[in-house]
């Protein structure tokens, strides 16, 4: 069971929280994966960007107004205030020199504060993710290094029916504490459930399940029953904030199913994510912002072949990855969402012919059964975008997409002129 931070964001949610899983967990074992308290991560970061331009008395006023909060929270769940050396750390951190993993070290309190609170609260353990959580080189999850850390650090439990641990953080292949990026508990929770090959992995969060649409932006949104792997993978990866964008890939590949449920009203039915594979529907749309097209143009790619491969060699010397493609004779079109290396690689794509970057793009992304027998589908998503200029479109690629590129300044009316024509 993850609850995310809205979820555990004042003293009373985390008591309803603690009611909850002692409901839910009767006579089943339940690992509790939680995140920091709602706003703790921003603040925290804010703390860092001071520590970074060298504020130091005005991140620590920070980690101090931090404290009070935390000190009032304590207060309220009528447990001992249990923060002081966390709360310490943080402050020495604040008059150390600042180097790239103050940052990291900072961020990372946020989640071991909430489950110090709450698993004080509720008299169960606290398994430390430092312990078992671990990123490569490439910052992707060491699956066999967390597998059998996870099992010696469980080992420990084995009459405990309810344990909590902190999501997001981790430490890096050098043992530095480090984290799984932003919204990174469902990432958390995924790994563990896969792992542990759990009955199923429990995603609690402010809404009751994924919606069909960005209820930020449309109005009459509502919950999708069930999805696919496949389908809910492409919506958090096309930016259905509900989940991390790469958190589907453990549960799928360990085949546990995943649960999106309500914090705020526990017995609604949300979503269940499974192997089941609905037939003849258009699920839901999604959005991802920061999104940039680079665009190579060569008459030499004209019937020529291994040009896309040096182009694409380009691009993973410089870890970039790219999301959705577009070709014609002469050009291609790529879409990416990291602009780290842009400079060098706009560079080399040089040689290889005219280049041409476009920025400020947002991927509209219809997830469902699109498969081409399916007549009508398309035609439907673009009759919707008759008066959006779109940049690109990427259908045929999977099953269970269609994605639209389009200015971000044109997102939210694509969405909700979508929604009209799919959904109402
Ligand atoms: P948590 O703190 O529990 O991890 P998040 O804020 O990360 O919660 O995710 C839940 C939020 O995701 C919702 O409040 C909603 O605003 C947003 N959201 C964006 N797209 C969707 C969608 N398709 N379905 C449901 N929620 C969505
Ligand atoms: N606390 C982290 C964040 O705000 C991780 C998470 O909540 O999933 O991004
Ligand atoms: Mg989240």
């Amino acid at each position: 069971m993850k609850f995310g931070g809205t979820s555990v964001g004042s003293a009373q949610r985390m008591k309803n929280v603690a009611e909850l899983i002692k409901q839910q967990s009767q006579g089943e074992r339940v690992i509790v994966v939680l995140s920091a308290m709602a706003g703790t991560t921003n603040t925290l970061l804010q703390i860092a960007d001071y520590l970074k331009v060298g504020n130091k008395s005005a991140a620590t006023e920070l980690v101090n107004s931090l404290e009070k909060q935390y000190i009032a929270v304590c207060q309220e769940l009528g447990i001992d205030y249990v923060l002081k050396a966390f709360f310490s750390n943080m402050r020495s951190i604040c008059m150390q020199p600042y180097t790239t993993q103050t940052e990291k070290e900072i961020v990372a309190y946020g989640e071991m504060m909430s489950t110090t609170m709450l698993s004080c609260y509720m008299q169960v353990p606290m398994v430390a993710a430092l312990d078992y959580m671990r990123i490569d080189e490439n910052a992707e999850p060491d699956m066999a290094e967390i597998a059998k850390r996870l099992q010696e650090a469980l080992a420990k439990y084995n009459e405990e029916k309810i344990l909590i641990t902190q999501g997001f953080i981790c430490r890096n292949s050098q043992g530095m504490v480090d984290n799984l990026k932003r919204g990174g508990s469902d990432y958390s929770a995924s790994i563990i459930g896969g792992l542990l090959e759990a009955d199923e992995i429990q995603i609690w969060t402010d809404i009751d399940g994924m919606h069909n649409n960005d209820p930020r932006y449309v109005d009459e949104t509502r919950p999708v029953p069930q999805l696919s792997f496949a389908e809910a993978a492409e919506l958090a990866y096309f930016g259905a904030k509900i989940l991390h964008p790469t958190c589907i890939l453990p549960a799928k590949m360990h085949n546990v199913p995943v649960r999106l449920l309500n914090t705020m009203d526990p017995s609604a039915p949300g979503t269940l994510i499974n192997n089941d594979y609905k037939k003849g529907r258009i699920e839901a749309i999604a959005a991802k912002d920061g999104i940039a097209v680079v665009r190579v143009h060569s008459d030499r790619m004209l019937m020529a072949y291994g040009f896309l491969s040096r182009i694409f060699a380009i691009f993973e010397k410089y870890k970039t990855s790219i999301d959705l493609i577009t070709t014609s004779e002469v050009a291609v079109s790529m879409s990416i969402d990291n602009l780290e290396h842009i400079g060098d690689i706009l560079s080399e794509l040089k040689a290889l012919g005219t280049v041409s970057l476009d920025t400020n793009l947002s991927i509209i992304s219809v997830v469902g059964d699109l498969q081409c027998n399916n007549l009508g589908f398309e035609a439907k998503v673009i009759e919707a975008l008759k008066t959006i200029p779109v940049r690109m479109i990427s259908y045929g690629g999977s099953d269970h997409n269609i994605s639209i590129l389009v200015q971000a300044d044109d997102k939210v009316r694509a969405l909700q002129t979508l929604h009209k024509a799919i959904f109402v």
